[in-house]
């Protein structure tokens, strides 16, 4: 969890902080229920503002977040956020999307941690081929993808931090076709210069190779939206399943803590659903608040139990979603 960094007004966590939970839909509250229960158990003294955003929200009412909801997450300091499905809407603007444009989340920060592996994918979030910019006919469609100096600098120093101190900085591109990647890569290899820091890059498809056949060899990777999106299902696959990978979106001010999975309504109601990603994730947030000896704490508990063999479904075991919390609880007991 040492990968999120600090909120950049390095501030110490009071019962003053305010966190927006958006639990969300399919096994969303599930999860995020588990997290709130290892959160309490481990000390975390924040208030609860419950925001009911989503598909369930757009069945009720037609909308799936309000203008109110945005501005209530605002004045909040973070958002632990569990999954929300998209509602059958050609119109639907993704709530995810809005929020990370509206507070600028510019940074996804993806820790993989488990079968041995421990990398970091930080992927930009604000532009790339999710820059919204789009023409949609019948015979032909255009999505633009938008690469700026500011986004990438941006992108490269946060990525800087989070490999100081570790082994190596990836710069995954696909410069060779696509030249709005030429700007990616020359930014990056000049902040990491700067910085100092042992620095390669690699072509996409063959990041996505060695992310299967060598995935060790990597530590930080630093990439723009879509290729970060890809890959990081990936790598999920590559530690086992994507239920126990958690992830950061950072701005200036704010930031959105959510497990990578999405609502997985195959599974949703079956109380199955793997929890780790969550609790995972308020782990990352409890770091973010400046707490980072809590965020230590939980993750060692997690890492315990998965040792100690509390397995849901989705990693060839039987538990249920309630046990790998218990499991949780004991280890962070024992640590006592
Ligand atoms: P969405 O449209 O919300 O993204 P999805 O089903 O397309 O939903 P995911 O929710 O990410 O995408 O699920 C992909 C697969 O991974 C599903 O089979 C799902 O059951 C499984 N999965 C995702 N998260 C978990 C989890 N926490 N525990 C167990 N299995 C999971």
């Amino acid at each position: 969890t040492g990968a999120v960094g600090q909120g950049e007004q390095g501030w110490k966590m009071s019962g003053s902080k305010r966190v927006a939970v958006i639990p969300g839909d399919g096994i969303g509250p599930e999860v995020v229920r588990s997290a709130l229960e290892v959160l309490d158990a481990a000390g975390a003294d924040f208030e609860r503002i419950f925001l009911d955003i989503g598909c369930g929200r757009w069945q009720r009412t037609g909308q799936a977040m309000s203008d109110e909801d945005l501005a209530a997450v605002k004045e909040c300091d973070c958002i632990l956020f569990g999954a929300i499905s998209t509602p059958p809407d050609p119109n639907y603007r993704s709530v995810l999307l809005r929020l990370r444009k509206g507070l600028d989340l510019y940074a996804n920060i993806r820790p993989f941690r488990g079968s041995g592996l421990d990398f970091i994918i930080v992927r930009e979030n604000t532009e790339g081929l999710y820059s919204g910019l789009e023409e949609v006919g019948v015979e032909e469609s255009r999505t633009l993808r938008v690469v700026t100096r500011r986004g990438s600098e941006r992108i490269a120093e946060k990525a800087c931090d989070l490999a100081t101190g570790r082994r190596r900085l990836t710069i995954v591109h696909k410069s060779n076709v696509l030249r709005s990647d030429r700007l990616f890569l020359e930014v990056c290899r000049s902040v990491a210069a700067r910085r100092a820091l042992d620095c390669e890059d690699m072509l996409v498809d063959a990041a996505a190779y060695n992310l299967v056949v060598n995935p060790d060899r990597f530590d930080v990777l630093v990439t723009t939206n879509l290729f970060g999106d890809i890959l990081s299902d990936e790598a999920a696959g590559v530690i086992g399943s994507l239920g126990l990978c958690a992830s950061a979106n950072v701005g200036p001010a704010k930031a959105l803590f959510e497990p990578i999975h999405g609502s997985a309504p195959d599974i949703a109601g079956k109380g199955i659903a793997n929890p780790v990603g969550a609790i995972r994730s308020g782990a990352m947030m409890m770091q973010w608040l400046g707490e980072p000896q809590m965020a230590e704490r939980i993750e060692k508990a997690v890492e315990a139990a998965l040792a100690g063999g509390a397995r849901t479904p989705d990693l060839g075991g039987q538990c249920r979603t309630e046990d790998i919390t218990q499991a949780v609880l004991r280890e962070m007991g024992g640590q006592n």
